[in-house]
């Protein structure tokens, strides 16, 4: 094995670190002297909705579920090629999830399926993960009386439509960039931001919707995360541009193969012509190179349910994700292209 090369890692330098430990060094912890700061250049970024920050993905997609008043006569939809996390997240608050299949054309999650699956009993709510820095057109699920929830904890963009209640975000260390472990909300509704402020407020001062919500999330963040976010906000086009540069290099070294087309430089993912990424992925990761198959975590797979996956079974195990992050130099991506040319 010559060398290890990870899958994935957040953008990440310096100046984070310099954020970081100029936060500590003021001896604050509790994220008051720069959480509402952090929340108001999140705010700023995403085209001026409101933020609230959490300190992971998890509790954001919770704290977003809460604040819609979710409950279990509701049905929440969410697609099979997804985190793990998105599905637990909504087992937390007593509802089983609704796991529909994928597009044809796109791992991403199917408009026609989802309405098949609504229900004429409680909300509809449906969960759009936006995987792998791909994007799913959100407004058809909003004319169709979903009450949408986007998840762009892998395509972080500072772009929220119109047709969008809430968007949720993660900034733990496998995506974008990483304040640590770290989440977030935003929303372009007054209504939902002051009941997100309220229940997520670290001293639980406030009662004021004490009877509508069904709890509070204890989810704060400290000071020093908050200095990280900022840094990394600051240096968002930079750290895109530097992996649309891996991502032009691994295109030039592989000979333009196929392969998902992110509008978010999140991913490097070849579709394969056989179902073989598992295989590829695996003497790949004996060579020293982290790479994945997508597919090996397929949430109807993954909780036995049964129905119709067709698509998600078809993009299972073809899609092969290479490594893409800002620890990577232009020679290292002619190193795996090498590689992978091996094995293709
Ligand atoms: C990572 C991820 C989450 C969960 O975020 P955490 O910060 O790890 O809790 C949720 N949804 C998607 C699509 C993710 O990729």
């Amino acid at each position: 094995m010559s060398q290890i090369i990870s899958h994935s890692y957040p953008g990440f330098n310096d100046i984070a670190i310099e954020s970081a430990i100029s936060a500590i060094r003021t001896g604050d912890f509790s994220g008051r002297q720069t959480m509402k700061l952090a929340e108001s250049k999140l705010a700023s970024f995403m085209g001026g909705a409101y933020s609230k920050l959490t300190n992971t993905g998890f509790a954001a997609l919770q704290a977003a579920l809460v604040a819609a008043n979710v409950n279990c006569n509701d049905n929440v939809l969410i697609p099979t090629v997804t985190c793990p996390s998105v599905y637990h997240a909504v087992r937390s608050l007593g509802v089983t999830p609704i796991v529909v299949d994928v597009e044809k054309e796109t791992p991403l999650i199917s408009l026609e399926q989802a309405i098949r699956k609504k229900s004429t009993s409680g909300k509809n709510v449906v969960i759009i993960p936006q995987m792998f820095g791909l994007t799913q057109n959100v407004k058809p699920f909003f004319e169709s009386d979903f009450l949408v929830i986007e998840d762009i904890a892998q395509r972080f963009s500072p772009t929220i439509s119109q047709h969008v209640d809430l968007t949720v975000m993660s900034f733990s260390p496998t995506k974008l960039f990483t304040m640590g472990y770290g989440g977030g909300i935003v929303t372009r509704q007054e209504d939902y931001y002051a009941r997100l402020s309220v229940f997520l407020d670290p001293d639980h001062s406030d009662h004021s919707y004490e009877r509508e919500v069904p709890f509070r999330i204890h989810s704060p963040v400290s000071d020093y995360q908050c200095a990280m976010l900022i840094s990394q906000l600051e240096r968002y086009q930079e750290i895109l541009s530097y992996r649309n540069k891996l991502v032009e290099k691994y295109d030039q070294e592989l000979g333009y193969p196929a392969r998902l087309q992110p509008e978010v430089p999140f991913r490097y993912q070849l579709i394969l012509e056989h179902h073989s990424a598992k295989k590829i992925s695996e003497s790949l990761r004996e060579s020293g190179i982290g790479a994945w198959a997508l597919g090996s975590h397929l949430l109807h797979q993954l909780f036995e349910i049964e129905g119709d996956f067709e698509n998600a079974e078809w993009w299972s195990n073809r899609v092969l994700s290479l490594p893409l992050h800002e620890k990577l130099t232009l020679d290292n991506i002619c190193y795996i292209s090498d590689v992978v040319r091996r094995y293709r």
